[in-house]
């Protein structure tokens, strides 16, 4: 029987508690157990997928197609496991669920409510890893919200009733607070954690472990007071200090003993110590890289680091085989619109980049900007890569300036264009659901031999996960070869285009489907790790071209 760690929040949201949660699975997987995560989210929608990245961020796609929580690509990076969508549960599907078997007639003759019926179904979930995997030792659930919501209370009393029903070695309940330090006191403030828990409490669930997120170490007579009024052993009182990077957690909680705590109190023997050489000295080199390159990313969210979420992630585990570090200039694509856009201008904004990413989006909004962009890294030879939308966009931008064909776009920002270059496949055209209904999840791809894609993979054959409705007109296809375009990855069936190249250019990329979603800590994604390459490859030029100037 698998174990239970149900990780909640309290006091503010943005704690981090996906990074913990995630930061508990690395430590637990370290120690030679089998772990999963999952994230269980209050909110009504079926899935994030029909939500804007302003709501909640990245939407994180897994192979299966599921369209989930960013959360789960932190699972997935500090876990290196493949996540299905039985992972990641939200209220909406649990009435979708509920909805769907009252109109069955499975609870013929009952009163459907929230206790028994919602909370069974989610009791369900909870358990579902653990009963379909046996080998599973730990199932970590992280419970969307902050303590106190009103829609977070089902998910609470289920948890309650799962910890009342099962042997107490069998579960343990991490509470992430916040203990925040008021600089006019100049001094550290516990009240907030205390009134948390004890929400938690009235509740019916006691926390056993408290991660206090803060500044700094909170120090021991705080632990100590936080302890007692909380009602539990101060070595259960963790501290979840500020860090430089996500990825010195799992180390930050080793020290403290966390994991070995944690398997005490599961009554569970793990089979080694915890071997953290390879993340440590991943983390070194993320914190102190010898060397930093820049690198522009030309999208339309910038102002919510969140809504990149993985292509951030990317960068930096691409920048640990490169030894450098990379400082990711944000552009906002509308910003390279207009008239008085000239070079001039691009040349003020990319001159001190050394590559121009042009990640994916939907919807029209600073399209203009981002064909603008790549126009100059490809008139310049800066490194660029394109991903999904940015792909497209490199499609437009050669089909125009290159192909001569005036006015190219794609149908789904100008339906009336004479050369729709990218345009709804057959199957997509007469969706009227809008969730759920992409190309989703992972699907295979060869790639051509001698091109850029098959020096980066290193393989003929691929997978990747996708998340998009529009594709590459095949009825242009020989008009952008004969412009110097090279389709270097395509679907098995040679119908759909996956990855473009333009070889006249030193490194010039785009890939229709989302690289970043695959990308680990140890095992940066080949796309990414030689667009870094290419770009440090520039800055030396340039150091280069400097020193003889
Ligand atoms: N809007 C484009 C499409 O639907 C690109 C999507 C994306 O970048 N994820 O095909």
């Amino acid at each position: 029987m698998a174990k239970h760690i149900f990780v909640t929040g309290g006091v503010v949201s943005a704690l981090g508690k996906g990074i913990a949660a995630a930061s508990l699975g690395n430590l637990l997987a370290a120690r030679g157990l089998k772990v999963v995560l999952q994230k269980f989210d209050p909110y009504l929608n079926v899935d994030p997928g029909t939500m804007s990245p302003y709501q909640h961020g990245e939407v994180f796609v897994l192979d299966d197609g599921a369209e989930c929580d960013l959360d789960l690509g932190h699972y997935e990076r500090f876990t290196d496991v493949s996540l299905s969508q039985e992972n990641n549960l939200t209220a909406g599907k649990v009435y979708e669920t509920i909805l769907y078997n009252e109109r069955k007639g499975k609870y013929l003759g009952r009163t459907v409510q929230t206790i028994p019926h919602v909370t069974d179904e989610i009791k369900r979930r909870l358990m579902l890893p653990g009963v379909k995997d046996p080998d599973l030792d730990v199932v970590i659930t992280e419970i969307g919200g902050t303590v106190g919501d009103i829609e977070s209370l089902p998910f609470l009393e289920a948890i309650r009733q799962l910890r009342l029903e099962q042997p107490p070695e069998d579960t343990i309940s991490v509470h992430l607070t916040l203990v925040p330090y008021i600089e006019t006191a100049g001094e550290i403030k516990t009240k907030p954690t205390q009134h948390s828990v004890a929400a938690l409490r009235n509740i019916g669930i006691q926390a056993d472990f408290l991660i206090c997120r803060a500044r700094q170490a909170i120090g021991d007579d705080a632990r100590r007071k936080i302890a007692l009024f909380c009602n539990l052993p101060p070595e259960f009182v963790f501290d979840g200090q500020d860090v430089r990077s996500i990825y010195e957690v799992p180390l930050n909680y080793h020290q403290q003993n966390m994991d070995d705590l944690m398997c005490k109190r599961l009554q569970i023997e793990p089979p080694m110590e915890a071997d953290l050489g390879q993340w440590e000295r991943m983390t070194r080199i993320i914190l102190d890289p010898p060397d930093r390159v820049r690198i522009a990313i030309v999208g339309k969210y910038i102002e919510l680091k969140d809504a990149y979420k993985s292509i951030t992630e990317s960068f930096v585990h691409a920048g640990i085989p490169n030894h450098v570090g990379v400082d990711q200039v944000w552009v906002d694509s509308e910003s390279l619109e207009g008239k008085e856009v000239g070079d001039r201008k691009l040349d003020e904004v990319f001159g001190d980049c050394h590559g121009v990413l042009v990640p994916g989006g939907f919807g029209d909004r600073g399209i203009q900007g981002k064909i603008n962009a790549i126009r100059y890294a490809r008139e310049q030879g800066i490194p660029f890569f394109g991903i999904c939308l940015g792909l497209q966009c490199a499609m437009i931008d050669i089909a125009r300036d290159v192909a001569a064909l005036d006015m190219a776009n794609s149908s789904e920002f100008d339906p009336a264009t004479p050369h729709n270059v990218i345009h709804l496949m057959e199957d997509q055209k007469y969706i009227e659901m809008m969730g759920g209904t992409m190309r989703l999840g992972a699907w295979p791809c060869k790639i051509a031999p001698d091109t850029l894609a098959s020096q980066c993979y290193e393989s003929s054959e691929i997978s990747e996960r996708h998340r998009h409705r529009y594709e590459v007109n095949n009825a242009y296809r020989k008009q952008l070869q004969d412009a110097g375009v090279v389709f270097s990855g395509m679907s098995p069936d040679d119908h759909l285009v996956e990855i473009m190249e333009f070889p006249s250019h030193p490194f010039f990329i785009a890939v229709q489907f989302h690289p970043e979603l695959k990308s680990r800590p140890d095992r940066p994604h080949p796309l990414f790790r030689e667009f870094v390459s290419a770009a440090v490859a520039h800055q030396d030029r340039q150091r280069g071209q400097q020193a003889e100037g």
